[in-house]
């Protein structure tokens, strides 16, 4: 078996500030230990259930975040950004079994996480289909483009509510509950160990994850600045719907990576 794990850090336990997810900062080591404890705890639990190969995508920020001493031995890590639509996902393909999403939080417009974005910090909110999208979303269908069901995600509570309505079939661990600008964290040790137990569930039923992909993607982007929704406006097959806000359709789920890669 072959599974794809992408880690995000706003969604890791005890994650409460913008500093705190920064490379270099004083705050930040420990919680970028704490990902690559909750990155190899998926590991664990996926090599638990037969996992040969596993490829880890670090998805936050500089991409430079976990610590690739402490990953086993049948693991490879992306660091960096490959500047590929795929982003967060990129390194998936028809290949893999299933995929795992550790750290994540809620989207753009959300009140579940203090840290609450997509994509980029520049957006009030991005809606796929009349519905606000996260990064949980968008790369779900960047999964079950490549026929890869999305088995398991950590993050935030409201975070994985919403996966749940999205995917019935998903095994969630939230590790935290966003409360205005605090979060509520679990111990860490338990983080990890739910997650272990959590990776191991969702391998058990990969087919059950399985999602339909739209027809068509009717997306939509309100950004914080007007200019921004200019400069959108001017990528092929983009309007400008109002001052700060853009629209787009697109027939694939590449078509709608690849706008996105351009303009969020
Ligand atoms: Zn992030």
């Amino acid at each position: 078996m072959k599974v794809f794990i992408s880690v995000d850090i706003e969604g890791i336990t005890g994650v409460t500030a913008w500093s705190e997810t920064t490379l270099g900062n004083s705050d930040y080591s420990q919680f970028a230990e704490q990902m690559t404890k909750e990155a190899v705890a998926a590991c664990e639990g996926a090599i638990a259930m037969g996992a040969k190969e596993i490829f880890i995508k670090d998805a936050h920020d500089s991409a430079r975040n976990i610590d690739i001493t402490k990953l086993p031995k049948c693991t490879k890590l992306s660091r960096g950004w490959t500047n590929c639509p795929d982003s967060m996902v990129a390194g998936l393909d028809d290949t893999f079994d299933a995929a795992i999403f550790i750290g994540y939080h809620s989207a753009a417009g959300c009140d579940g996480s203090p840290l609450a974005h997509t994509m980029n910090t520049n957006n009030n909110y991005m809606k796929v289909n009349g519905e606000k999208a996260s990064e949980f979303i968008i790369n779900s269908y960047i999964a079950a483009d490549y026929g890869v069901p999305v088995v398991f995600l950590s993050g935030d509570k409201m975070l994985c509510e919403r996966a749940k309505e999205f995917n019935p079939g998903i095994e969630t661990v939230a590790v935290k509950e966003g409360v205005g600008g605090a979060t509520v964290s679990i111990n860490p040790e338990l983080a990890c160990e739910m997650i272990r137990e959590g990776v191991k569930n969702g391998l058990k039923h990969i087919s059950a994850c399985k999602i339909d992909i739209p027809d068509k993607f009717e997306v939509e982007i309100n950004y914080k600045e007007h200019k921004d929704a200019r400069h959108a406006s001017f990528y092929p097959g983009v309007t400008q719907a109002d001052s700060h806000t853009v629209k787009y359709t697109a027939g694939t789920v590449r078509e709608f990576a690849t706008t996105r890669m351009f303009i969020l």
